[in-house]
C-alpha cells in the first residue's frame, strides 16, 4: 500500500523522472536560419503560454504538429505547448486554465480574443513506457500511459519524426530529437522507432500515417509502410470512439479524398466505413456512388482549405448515402411507400455502419433529418416548400440536394428551381410556384388536389355549421 503511494507521489514529481537515465539521446538544435519557421503564422496566445511557464523556470515548448506545419509553412490549426511543469503547477500561473483528463492531465488554457476564443492545450513531458506489465494488452496495444517523463523521452513516444520537434519561440530554436527536419527536406514520413511495434502499441498510427501523408503530400518511407498491411487487421480492436475521432480527423484534414484513397491504397479501409466498402472496392457499377462520394469530398476539402465550416453530420451523410440510396430502391420495389421505405433505409444503413464504427448519436441525428428532408425537395406544391424553408436545418439538406444534382442522381432543373426560390421574393416564388405546376410529371394528383380544395381551416365557421 505505503510502496504504492510512494510510487504513485514519484510519478507525480518530474524531476524525479529527469534524474532517471534515458537512452533518447541529445536532439539536434536548429537555428532560425535553418528552419526558417515564420514567427507571423505563431499564435500570439501560444507564444504567451511559453513565455509565462519560461518566466516561472520552467521549460516550455511548441510542440507536434504545430511544429510541423510551421516548418512546412502552413499556419496551424491549433497549437499545443510541452514542459516540464506539472499540470497542476501550469494551471496556478493562468486565469483561465482548466484540468483536463483523468488518466493523463494535461491543461487547457483558453483566451479569449476576437473571433473564437484559442485554447492552447499543454501537457507535461510524457515517460516512455517499458513494456512491463499492466500498461500493455496481449496484442502490444498501450493500455495505460500516465508517466512524467523528460523531454527526450516525450519526444520518442510521438508518432512521427516530423510530429517530434519542439520549437522555443524565444530563441526561435528547433530541438530535433529524431531527425525530422531531414526527413521534412526528404519529404518523408517516417515512425520514430521499429514502425511494426509501435503500430501495435496504437494501431490508430497506421491510420495517422495515411492522413498526414495525404496532408503533406510526403511519402511514406518503406519500413513505415511496410508493416500495414498485417497489422491494419488490429483497428478491430480500438474502442469505437477512438477510432470515429481519429476518422473525423481524417475526412476534416482539408486532403479527405486522397485520405481515402491512401486508406484504400493501405488496404485500411475495410470495416471503417463498411459503407464505403462497394464503393472503394467495386469498379463500374457503383461509378454512380464514387462520383457522389468524390464530389462531397472535394466539396468538404474545399470548404475547409478556405477556413468555412463543415458539419461532420452533413459528411456522414454524404458518405452513407450511396448505401442509404441503394436500400431506399430495393424498399420501394418490395412495394413500400416511399417515405417508410426511406425511413427503412436509414434504419439499415445505420446499422450496417454501427457494425464497424459508431457514429454518435449527435451526427446521426443530423445525418437523419438531411436525409429525410431530400423527398420533400420533390415536393414543390402547396405550402410544402414554404414549410421546407424554414425548418431549422434547411441549409445542409439544400447544400445535400445540390450534391445529388450535380451528380446527376436528381433532375438538376430542381437544385435550381430552389436556388431561384431562396433567392427570390414572395411575387417571385409564387411565379416559381405556378411555373411548377405547368411542369409535367411534378403536378400534384387529381385525390390531392380535390383535398387541398376544401382545406377545414379555410372553411369559414359559419359554412362549417351548416
Ligand atoms: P493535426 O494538425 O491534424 O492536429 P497533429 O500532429 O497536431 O496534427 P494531433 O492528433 O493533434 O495531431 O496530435 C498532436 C501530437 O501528439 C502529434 O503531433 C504527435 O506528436 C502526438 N501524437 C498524437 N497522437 C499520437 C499517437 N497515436 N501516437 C503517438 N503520438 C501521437
Ligand atoms: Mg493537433
Amino acid at each position: 500500500m505505503i510502496t504504492k503511494f510512494i510510487k504513485r507521489i514519484l510519478r507525480r514529481d518530474p524531476m524525479v523522472k529527469h534524474t532517471q537515465a534515458n537512452n533518447t539521446g541529445a536532439p539536434k538544435r536548429i537555428p532560425k536560419k535553418a528552419h526558417r519557421i515564420d514567427p507571423h503564422l505563431l499564435s500570439k496566445n501560444a507564444v504567451k503560454v511559453t513565455h509565462t511557464l519560461q518566466q516561472a523556470g520552467f521549460e516550455a515548448f511548441i510542440v507536434g504538429g504545430a511544429v510541423r506545419d510551421l516548418a512546412l509553412g502552413i499556419s496551424p490549426k491549433d497549437f499545443d505547448v510541452a514542459t516540464n511543469a506539472t499540470p497542476d503547477q501550469v494551471q496556478r500561473l493562468f486565469r483561465k486554465a482548466r484540468l483536463i483528463g483523468r488518466r493523463f492531465q494535461i491543461v487547457h488554457v483558453t483566451f479569449f480574443g476576437k473571433g473564437h476564443p484559442e485554447i492552447i492545450e499543454v501537457s507535461t513531458f510524457r515517460a516512455l513506457l517499458d513494456n512491463a506489465g499492466d500498461h500493455v494488452a496481449e496484442s502490444g496495444r498501450i493500455l495505460r500511459d500516465n508517466v512524467w517523463g523528460s523531454q527526450g523521452e516525450d519526444a520518442a513516444r510521438r508518432d512521427f519524426t516530423i510530429n517530434a520537434m519542439y520549437y522555443d519561440p524565444s530563441s526561435e530554436t528547433v530541438l530535433d530529437y529524431h531527425g525530422g527536419m531531414a526527413d521534412m527536406q526528404k519529404k518523408t514520413l517516417r515512425m520514430i522507432g521499429d514502425p511494426a511495434k509501435r503500430y501495435r502499441e496504437d494501431p490508430v498510427r497506421m491510420l495517422r500515417a495515411v492522413r498526414f501523408a495525404a496532408k503533406t503530400g510526403f511519402e511514406l518511407d518503406g519500413a513505415t509502410r511496410a508493416p500495414i498491411a498485417k497489422l491494419g487487421k488490429l483497428l478491430n480492436d480500438v474502442p469505437s470512439a477512438r477510432l470515429f475521432d481519429e476518422i473525423l480527423k481524417l475526412l476534416m484534414s482539408g486532403y479527405s479524398w486522397a485520405a481515402i484513397q491512401g486508406l484504400k491504397a493501405a488496404g485500411l479501409h475495410h470495416g471503417l466505413l463498411p459503407l464505403l466498402d462497394h464503393i472503394l472496392d467495386t469498379g463500374a457499377d457503383s461509378k454512380e456512388a464514387n462520383d457522389f462520394v468524390k464530389l462531397a469530398l472535394a466539396n468538404t476539402d474545399d470548404r475547409i482549405q478556405s477556413g468555412k465550416s463543415v458539419s461532420a453530420g452533413f459528411l456522414f451523410a454524404t458518405l452513407l448515402w450511396p448505401d442509404l440510396l441503394k436500400n431506399w430502391k430495393a424498399n420501394s420495389a418490395k412495394g413500400m411507400a416511399n417515405i417508410p421505405a426511406l425511413h427503412d433505409a436509414m434504419d439499415d444503413t445505420i446499422a450496417t455502419q454501427s457494425s464497424g464504427m459508431t457514429i454518435q448519436r449527435r451526427f446521426e441525428s443530423d445525418m437523419r433529418e438531411i436525409w429525410s428532408m431530400q423527398p420533400r425537395f420533390e415536393r414543390r406544391v402547396g405550402r410544402y416548400p414554404y414549410r421546407l424553408i424554414e425548418s431549422p436545418r434547411f441549409r445542409a439538406g439544400y447544400d445535400f440536394m445540390l450534391l445529388r444534382c450535380a451528380t446527376g442522381e436528381l433532375n438538376p432543373a430542381i437544385g435550381q428551381w430552389w436556388t431561384d426560390f431562396i433567392a427570390t421574393d414572395v411575387t417571385g416564388q409564387d411565379e416559381l410556384m405556378a411555373s411548377v405546376k405547368n411542369e409535367s410529371g411534378n403536378s400534384p394528383s387529381p385525390a390531392k388536389r380535390r383535398r387541398r380544395r376544401k382545406p377545414k381551416a379555410a372553411v369559414p365557421p359559419e359554412s362549417a355549421a351548416s
